[in-house]
């Protein structure tokens, strides 16, 4: 019976989430612990790996000896998988957008609209018993008529801009590798635009990218002197892409108006980062992604393009080397 075996470790109800997706025949296989010693064992007894937030670098690569198929449970694979060492041995390699565009969207208008009205800031004091009826009202923000710029228009970038018209917002778009598409752009009410227009443009900036060598810091001390004081950044892409240090700086200086963060260059952050410390930005744990929806769509799916490996059909969405 072929295994698979799922490379991060989690608890037992989202493992139960996972198992209720294996199809007949088949056997997943998953860590105890987080430890790379138990990890490294049962990538050796497996033919299929699933990798989500943890990492497969090299050195489990070079244990998982009868390794055949990495299924990324996301897109964000130029990060996490080390796809060059697999496709030096022939390892093939696919990723999952089934469940991840929608739940990225979807929390990506989410710190929009929390940036907007600066909403861990209002609960934190209401709870404290400061009752902020007037006080955050020349501070507050709607979506509504405000230009969204997208560094990156895929996948997400695009399923945010569809339910962004429904606000009333209007889109721009940095994307050079992008095909042109007339019909697309009309209907998402989109228009491209180089980086610089992008950056002076938005009123909202939402990182949509992969972290590539191209990306890495991408949004730092120059891109974000170039943004408007009133305009917000929102990024559920990569911690990779933004400097942190410039960006707190931006936000306290009040060179910018606030920031909605999923992701963080070091993951888990620091709690003393500074930036936590700042009234104006909006934070959550890496799980745009992570809702019991996505995890059960991405399972599916996931199993099913693994299903298509062992019919020797082709693979949906395979990173081709
Ligand atoms: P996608 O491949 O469909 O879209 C990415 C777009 O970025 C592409 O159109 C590409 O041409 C463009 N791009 C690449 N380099 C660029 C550059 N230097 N400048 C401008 N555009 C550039 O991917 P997607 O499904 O939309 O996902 C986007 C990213 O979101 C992923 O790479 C991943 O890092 C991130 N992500 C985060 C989470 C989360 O939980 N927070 C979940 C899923 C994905």
């Amino acid at each position: 019976m072929p295994t698979v075996f799922y490379n991060s470790h989690a608890t037992r109800d989202v493992y139960d989430i996972i198992r209720a997706a294996v199809p007949g025949g088949f056997e997943l296989l998953t860590l105890d612990a987080d430890s790379d010693e138990e990890r490294k064992a049962k990538l050796a007894a497996t033919d299929v790996a699933i990798v989500a937030s943890h990492p497969l670098r090299k050195h489990l690569i070079d244990a998982a000896t009868h390794l055949r198929l990495v299924q990324h449970q996301g897109v964000g694979w130029q990060d996490t998988v080390d796809a060059p060492a697999l496709f030096a041995r022939g390892i093939r390699l696919a990723m999952t957008p089934q469940g991840t565009t929608v739940g990225v969207a979807e929390h990506t208008i989410l710190l929009m609209l929390a940036a907007c009205k600066l909403l861990p800031h209002a609960d934190r004091e209401l709870r404290e018993g400061r009752f902020h009826i007037n006080a955050l009202r020349p501070h507050s923000r709607e979506l509504a008529g405000r230009t969204i710029g997208y560094l990156g228009f895929g996948r997400i970038g695009q399923a945010v801009a569809e339910r962004l018209r429904a606000f009333g917002c209007t889109a721009i778009y940095h994307d050079p590798a992008l095909p042109p598409d007339a019909a697309r752009d009309a209907t998402l009410a989109a228009r491209a635009v180089s980086f610089e227009v992008l950056l002076r443009e938005a009123d909202v900036l939402s990182l949509h990218v992969p972290l590539t060598r191209e990306t890495r810091g991408l949004i730092g001390r120059e891109a974000l002197a170039l943004m408007k004081p009133d305009a917000i950044l929102v990024n559920t892409a990569r911690g990779g892409i933004v400097d942190e240090d410039a960006l707190a700086e931006a936000l306290a200086d009040g060179r910018l108006a606030a920031a909605g963060l999923d992701v963080f260059a070091q993951e888990p952050p620091d709690p003393a980062h500074r930036l936590f410390a700042l009234r104006n930005v909006v934070v959550s744990p890496h799980i745009s992604a992570g809702t019991r929806d996505a995890l059960t769509t991405k399972m599916r799916a996931a199993f099913a393009n693994i299903e298509r490996f062992y019919r020797g059909e082709p693979l949906a969405h395979e990173v081709v080397p």
